[in-house]
């Protein structure tokens, strides 16, 4: 197996399971109404360390990688089921309250309800399993499915933060530690996204957006599992991506900026695609939410196009691979 994608694709088509693909499941709840659910594994050493976050930020995390992948459905976020397995000698300790008040924390904010879980002993390492579901109108879910040749590619807040901060934390910084305003922000974006739920809602509520993903591999590989699939491409302006403001302190180069803005993941950002004809109504309906609009989707399948310095390259995606 080549990659974790290749799985996902085999056992869809093995055992037709249809509902698999998007960021959340949706299904019928009644007649006004779609439920949409998602579920994320959290792995110490993998996805978390623990010399690196403290146990709320990481229930904080958990909570927002999940609580991202319903507002990428255009839903709200109503109830969420929280497992961990630890091993004893974590069990004696203070992390599992810890974590929990950082999970709660987050899903308070949003008015989401934590509805049941599973607890366990693992022999070594910290297990996570986050599932959020939420709610939207019957047939209203912005899928990743249905972008057209020819929309308008947008992303909402900034993009790279996330991926510098583990850069900042790869090098030694440390929350408590850090001393410049500049390190906090980025330690926040990677320690603490903030899941986009109410831009989500607004994009529902005004009919704006034809397709969507939420930003947890990186854009480029984001935007190529919404090209795949829509079975569309895309071109994107490397001049429109709008590079988090404090990567001007960590990035020696605009090619090395770019590259955390294309290429790093976890900033829990929305991308979504917006019909070139409702361009200035949606532009004006959602003047408040921090958008930009950074490409168009093309005819040429599955390919991301690149325009740099008036030069076209081809974008590989390089996001965040777990095998
Ligand atoms: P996201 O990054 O949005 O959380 P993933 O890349 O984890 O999405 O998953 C993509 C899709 O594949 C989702 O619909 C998810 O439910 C499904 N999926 C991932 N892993 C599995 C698995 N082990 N079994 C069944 N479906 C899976
Ligand atoms: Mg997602």
């Amino acid at each position: 197996m080549k990659s974790e994608f290749e799985f996902i694709e085999t056992i869809r088509r093995r055992y037709s399971l249809l509902k698999i693909g998007d960021d959340c499941a949706v299904l019928p709840k009644d007649s006004k109404t779609d439920l949409v659910i998602s579920t994320d594994l959290l792995i110490e050493d993998i996805d978390f360390r623990l010399d690196w976050a403290k146990p709320n930020f990481i229930g904080h995390k958990a909570a927002a990688v999940s609580m991202s992948d319903v507002a990428a459905m255009g839903a709200k976020p109503v109830w969420a089921m929280l497992s961990i397995g630890v091993p004893h000698k974590i069990w004696k300790t203070d992390f599992v309250e810890k974590f929990y008040d950082g999970y709660f924390r987050l899903t308070k904010k949003f008015f989401v309800e934590i509805v049941g879980g599973d607890i366990s002993k693992t022999p070594d390492k910290i297990v996570i399993d986050s599932i959020v579901a939420g709610e939207v109108i019957r047939g209203k879910a912005i899928l990743r499915s249905t972008a057209r040749c020819g929309d308008l590619i947008y992303v909402t807040g900034s993009l790279g933060g996330a991926a510098a901060g583990l850069t900042l934390l790869e090098n030694g910084v440390r929350y408590d530690a850090a001393e410049k305003i500049w390190q906090r922000n980025l330690l926040l974006k990677q320690l603490s996204p903030l899941p986009q739920i109410y831009a989500a809602q607004y994009l529902t509520e005004k009919n704006a957006a034809t397709a969507m993903i939420d930003l947890s591999d990186g854009l480029s590989s984001d935007l190529a599992h919404l090209c795949r699939a829509s079975k569309v491409g895309a071109e994107i302006f490397a001049d429109k991506i709008p590079i988090h403001k404090n990567l001007r302190a960590i990035g020696k180069s605009l090619d090395e900026k770019l590259d955390y803005a294309l290429n790093g993941g976890e900033d829990f950002e929305l991308l979504f695609t917006v019909n070139p004809k409702k361009k200035f109504q949606f532009e004006n309906e959602l003047k408040n939410l921090n958008f930009s609009h950074i490409g168009e989707m093309t005819a040429n399948v599955e390919i991301i196009e690149l325009i740099l310095d008036e030069k076209r390259l081809i974008l590989e995606p390089k996001g965040f691979r777990h095998f």
